[in-house]
């Protein structure tokens, strides 16, 4: 199947820079959010990413323009009904995303094949709400996309086979590679580095090691280029508990219950570098430690 032009929901953290990769693989990209902000705010930060690839030397000057004329938005999720290929990275929330199918469904063409870039929603449940189960399968993409190089596809129960490859077409196209999924918690990246992190939460919680003694011990013991609490801050403690909580109900196993102070430390507001403490501090020059 040939794709050419892709259709991008959610212009967060996660959308733009699938748009931003996309555009610099030569594919159109229309973006759309619910707001104007949010658009505006996506196209500033590829443009400062772009920028700063051509400062490195990773990309041309003309590579950087062509990628930025590649890029629409638009505010009316409709105009993606004219698109190749969807995929959703709106908010994580099903009701949000059972909606934005919904509403789309009407304006699609019959071979637009629909993706969600969801880290622990059940891809065959979005699909079998939709008119095109077998054209529909999970696109996840790791956080920063323009950096990583990994996309995790997930096929639901139903995708069939030119969906998928289609969709590998596509990873091969971005430069980037594909590790096949099947549907279920957490995939194969969030399965196995969330429940690392939340032993590394019940290490500190139990007292064998402190914050800073647990990240030493990981980044120069067994050789990982963050420590594992560091790596929680990075992205974002309400998310860590969210999909070692989707791991625990999901695969019904007491193995995966979410640490206490990690829940504490949710409750607390202090949800790592977005909001400027977690399990460091990042109010100073330094991050510091909290415990
Ligand atoms: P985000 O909060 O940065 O962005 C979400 C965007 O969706 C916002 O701009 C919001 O306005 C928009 N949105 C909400 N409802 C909408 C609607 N009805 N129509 C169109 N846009 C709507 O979130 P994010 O971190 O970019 O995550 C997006 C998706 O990617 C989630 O499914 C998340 O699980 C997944 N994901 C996130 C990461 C990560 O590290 N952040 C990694 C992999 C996958």
């Amino acid at each position: 199947m040939d794709i050419q032009k892709i259709g991008v929901i959610g212009a967060g953290q996660m959308g733009n820079g699938i748009a931003h990769v996309m555009a610099l693989a030569n594919y159109n990209v229309l973006l759309t959010d619910i707001s104007q902000d949010a658009l505006d705010a996506a196209v500033a930060s590829i443009k400062g990413n772009l920028v700063r690839q051509v400062g490195r030397g990773k990309i041309s000057e003309a590579d950087m323009e062509g990628a930025m004329g590649r890029i629409a938005c638009t505010l009316k999720l409709s105009d993606l009904g004219a698109t190749d290929l969807v995929i959703e990275a709106a908010t994580e929330r099903e009701s949000v995303k059972q909606a934005i199918f919904e509403d789309l469904q009407p304006h699609l063409q019959p071979h637009t094949i629909l993706t969600s870039n969801t880290s622990s929603i059940s891809i065959t449940r979005l699909a079998s709400r939709t008119d095109r189960p077998e054209r529909f399968m999970g696109f996840h993409f790791m956080n920063p996309v323009p950096v990583m190089q990994l996309v995790e596809l997930i096929r639901g129960i139903a995708t069939d086979e030119p969906t998928y490859q289609a969709c590998l077409g596509v990873v091969g196209r971005l430069g980037k590679t594909a590790a096949s999924a099947e549907d279920f918690p957490g995939f194969i990246v969030n399965r196995i580095l969330m429940p690392m992190i939340n032993e590394a939460v019940y290490t500190l919680y139990e007292g064998v090691g402190n914050v800073r003694s647990i990240d030493e011990s990981m980044k120069l013991g067994a050789n990982h280029p963050m420590g594992p609490l560091e790596l929680a801050d990075f992205i974002g403690l309400d998310t860590c508990l969210a999909i070692m909580n989707v791991l625990h109900d999901g695969l019904a196993d007491t193995k995966y219950r979410p640490c206490p102070l990690l829940t504490k430390y949710v409750e607390a507001g202090w949800l790592g570098r977005k909001t400027q403490r977690g399990f460091y501090d990042y109010r100073g020059d330094v991050p510091v430690p909290t415990r």
